[in-house]
């Protein structure tokens, strides 16, 4: 088994999508970034990775280079997939947390189970999924950001080998 750690934070802006868990979320504003900028894929992936140590997404997925830019993170997900099982593993298990002033998540975490789910080959009783608030305090209580961290648990599928 390896455990992996994932965290990303992105600021919030009028004028883009809310895209969580590659579903799209009605809310006022949305995440700023190079790519979608769906910040619980983000630390998933970057879950995902370390436990396979493969690096982190800005690595793998530069966020200077033309072909990610505003590309969908689902896709970035599904590469990021690729790469552990070709590394020799396979996903067990994984929990999230999704930390975000408004709007209320809850509503929609079905929805991104059943969205990621198939991607990552697991049952939704494999995924953790959460959301919460900062209660107000700094920049994420304040409607500015949203952060997200995961973790993930990977189990050998085969005898593991490293990948540039
Ligand atoms: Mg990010």
């Amino acid at each position: 088994m390896r455990i992996g750690l994932g965290y990303d934070i992105h600021r919030l802006a009028a004028g883009r999508k809310l895209i969580l868990g590659g579903v799209e979320i009605p809310y006022e504003k949305g995440l700023l970034g190079y790519s979608d900028s769906d910040v619980l894929l983000h630390a998933i992936i970057d879950a995902l990775l370390g436990a396979a140590a493969l690096g982190d997404i800005g690595q793998r997925f530069p966020d200077n280079d033309p072909q990610y830019k505003d590309i969908s993170s689902i896709i970035l997900l599904e590469r990021t997939y690729e790469l552990i099982t070709q590394a020799g593993f396979r996903l067990h298990q994984m929990d999230t947390i999704i930390i975000a002033e408004r709007p209320k998540l809850g509503p929609y975490m079905a929805q991104i189970k059943a969205k990621i789910g198939p991607i990552l080959q697991l049952p939704p009783e494999r995924i953790g999924l959460k959301a919460k608030t900062n209660e107000g305090l700094g920049p994420i209580g304040e409607g500015q950001a949203m952060a997200a961290q995961a973790v993930a648990l990977l189990e050998e599928a085969k005898r593991p080998r490293v990948i540039d």
